[in-house]
């Protein structure tokens, strides 16, 4: 890949004023990067800055990278066909990747419904998505058990399997992006200090090593965005982060093939997939939002650990159990998996936990529209993703470049990226 254009800032570069200044390189920036070159031509000048030393390091590569059309929300469910949509076709868009070089893989979800009222919503969202022409479909206690036999004697009852499920390489995309956008410089290990005024207009971005001259700026700095904001007099937005933790365990059961779905508990929000000779799983405690994270994340820890265990064993615990070391015979129980991942004297103890901050609106139901939108005429904002950033990303600079630079309402309904959008309806399945 010709990578000339990811780079440090030279002299040259502070003493050129750029149309476009985008502010963070994980899987948003270089998507919006790449469509609002397109947009604005070859000639106009972007760049966007990036702290760390490469694109794509952010919350994105820490996230678990599976997506799916299968959302209540219309207007999500539409972003993520779009997805879809560049994913199988790049070269439509512009990308000079295959779909294979993006890691793009099917793996479709599966979520397991243990209750009444799960199946009945279940059975609900797979109707209302088939309709929508998605391949999601509500399977019975026989078909789930066909499906993952591993959970024949768990207390799960049945579930909606959705086919539209992919897993994709976040940093690969990303970088992608930037490949196809050869006339727009992305600036790493460039961290974006503050937003220079001027008689209020925006004149520039301060880095350590001077000041980016620009009259327009694009926050996609994930969690980050919203002290960006605030690095302006008066400025703030409506955000809050909440720290996702993400589990690999280096061995599984081999009940658990390859194949396998990736299987969401929604009563536990525990949810994971075979991932090389292991398990990747993810998890999030519901926690106060934290507005503005600190650097450091809290509780890389095993604390994590034996809560997703325990999460995942609960949510599928046979025999109403309260210690799975009540377990007696680990590898012939169905949860033999979990309880031996779990258990003091566990074979398959070893795993790491890492996770990042994901950025909801503030009091968003948990599946809401993430925000594209002009928060003064020289400000745009592009977060909120929440748990679909990555899957959103490519359909996200599709409409964001459209939203700043189109032609309004042409393409794109604003109003359900802006400030304060139709409330989204519908089950929310944000996991
Ligand atoms: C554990 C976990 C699991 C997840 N699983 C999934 C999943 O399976 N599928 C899915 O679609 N989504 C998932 N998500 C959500 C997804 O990761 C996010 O929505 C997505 O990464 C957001 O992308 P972003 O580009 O907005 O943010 P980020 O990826 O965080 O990118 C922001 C970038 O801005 C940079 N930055 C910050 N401040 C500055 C500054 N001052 N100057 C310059 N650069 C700056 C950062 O270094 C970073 O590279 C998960 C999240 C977590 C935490």
């Amino acid at each position: 890949m010709n990578r000339e254009n990811i780079r440090k800032p030279e002299m040259n570069d502070f003493n050129r004023i750029y149309d476009l200044v985008i502010i963070g390189g994980g899987m948003i920036g270089p998507s919006i990067a790449h469509f609002a070159q397109k947009k604005l031509g070859s000639k106009s000048h972007i760049a966007l800055l990036e702290q760390s030393r490469d694109l794509g390091q952010g919350t994105s590569v820490k996230s678990l990278e599976q997506g799916r059309c299968g959302w209540p929300d219309k207007t999500v469910c539409n972003m993520m066909v779009t997805t879809t949509n560049i994913l199988q076709r790049p070269q439509d868009y512009g990308l000079r990747v295959t779909p294979d070089q993006l890691g793009l893989t099917k793996k479709p979800y599966f979520w397991a419904a243990s209750t009444e009222n799960e199946i009945k919503t279940y059975q609900q969202l797979a109707f209302i998505l088939k309709r929508r022409g998605i391949d999601a479909e509500f399977l019975d206690l026989n078909l789930a058990m066909e499906l993952c036999p591993w959970l024949i004697g768990t207390s799960v009852k049945g579930g909606m399997l959705d086919r539209s499920g992919f897993k994709i390489d976040s940093q690969v995309l990303a970088k992608a992006f930037a490949e196809a956008t050869p006339d727009a410089q992305f600036f790493i290990d460039t961290p974006a200090q503050q937003i220079i005024i001027e008689n209020g207009r925006v004149i520039g971005v301060k880095t350590h090593d001077g000041i980016i001259k620009t009259n327009k700026v694009v926050i996609a700095a994930g969690p980050a965005t919203r002290g960006l904001v605030e690095t302006v007099d008066g400025l703030t937005i409506p955000i809050v982060s909440l720290p996702r933790y993400n589990y690999y365990s280096n061995n599984r059961n081999p009940a658990l093939r390859e194949n396998d779905p990736f299987v969401i508990v929604p009563i536990t929000g525990a949810y994971w997939r075979p991932e090389r000779g292991g398990i990747l799983g993810g998890f999030s405690h519901k926690v106060d939002g934290i507005q503005k994270p600190s650097e450091f994340f809290p509780g890389e820890d095993n604390l994590f650990k034996i809560k997703f265990l325990t999460a995942v064993w609960q949510g599928l615990n046979p025999k109403g159990l309260t210690d799975p070391d009540e377990i007696n015979d680990i590898f012939s129980d169905p949860l033999g998996f979990y309880a031996a991942t779990y258990s003091k004297n566990a074979p398959f103890g070893s795993g790491t936990v890492s996770g990042g901050y994901y950025v909801h609106r503030e009091n968003a139901i948990e599946d809401d529209r993430p925000m594209m939108f002009w928060l003064t005429p020289d400000i745009g904002i592009m977060t909120a993703f929440s748990g679909h950033g990555v899957m959103g990303a490519p359909a996200a600079g599709l409409y964001g470049a459209e939203i700043f630079f189109g032609n309004r309402d042409q393409y794109v309904d604003h109003k359900h990226f802006g400030l304060k959008p139709p409330p989204s309806k519908g089950i929310s399945l944000t996991i």
